[in-house]
């Protein structure tokens, strides 16, 4: 018995899904084997979970499934997904963050290179979206399983892309697409968190800014020491959530400064 007669072929349902790649939907060049065919005695001992399937596959994805030991085919799935993501990782990174209309400005190079990974992107993108096909293998059908359609949403608007989601909140929200993709991935895959931890940060800088601009001024004002003005302020505030800047350095005026100034004339 040789080893190919233990793997059932898969057998696209469809005509259209012919010569096609299970896994990107590129052209098919040759196969791909569930498990690996150098652990199929491994398998075959030990009932690992497989479905034994010879796989139509692109040579791209062949050759990323080549690090791949898993027996079943969404495993096998989800493994060369990952490898085109990284591999392709600069050129999405430009699809998401570039937009065509933006490249009017550009000088010849940079905006060829980018129009280079736009193209790039686009393709990879929907290669890593392609969902397989519904296909007969040792004489049962399978069909591909319904997922729904992934959709964006950034205050109320929808969106069926990341890329379309980013490039609108980005705008509405004034924010750069770098810095809102990264808080979108540090809060939860959630675009509202995200832009709601970046208006937070945005706050807590201005306040810092007018805190050591205000503390400064009225350090040489009065004649104090800036740490001194600081290090009240800041205890004013903690102590009292409704207190402004202001409010605070006037209560320090009014408590520390303004009798000390009595008390020496
Ligand atoms: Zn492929």
């Amino acid at each position: 018995m040789t080893a190919d007669s233990h793997y059932h072929l898969l057998i696209p349902t469809y005509r259209n899904d012919f010569n096609t790649c299970f896994y990107c939907g590129c052209i098919a060049a040759g196969h791909d084997y569930a498990p690996p065919r150098q652990y199929l005695e491994f398998y075959l001992a030990t009932r690992e979970p497989s479905e034994f399937l010879k796989i139509p596959a692109c040579n791209e994805c062949h050759d990323h499934l080549k690090a791949c030991k898993a027996g079943t085919l969404d495993e096998r799935h989800k493994f060369a997904r990952a490898k085109l993501a990284k591999k392709y990782e600069k050129a999405l990174t430009i699809y998401d963050m570039w937009t065509e209309d933006e490249l009017a400005g550009l000088d010849f190079s940079l905006r060829h290179s980018i129009e280079a990974g736009l193209t790039l992107g686009a393709e990879t993108t929907e290669r890593l979206a392609y969902p397989g096909f519904a296909y007969e293998a040792a004489g049962q059908q399978h069909n591909v399983e319904y997922r729904a359609p992934q959709v964006f949403e950034v205050f109320g608007e929808q969106f069926d892309t990341f890329r379309a989601a980013l490039d609108f909140a980005s705008k509405a929200y004034r924010i750069p697409k770098n810095a809102l993709k990264q808080a979108f991935a540090d809060n939860e895959h959630h675009f509202e968190l995200a832009i709601q931890a970046m208006h937070k940060q945005v706050a807590e800088k201005e306040f810092n800014q007018q805190l050591k601009q205000q503390c400064a001024a009225f350090a040489k004002q009065h004649k104090q020491a800036v740490i001194f003005v600081h290090k009240q302020v800041e205890r004013y505030l903690s102590e009292n959530d409704e207190m402004t800047i202001t409010e605070a350095l006037a209560h320090l005026y009014l408590t520390r400064i303004k009798p000390a100034e009595t008390a020496r004339r």
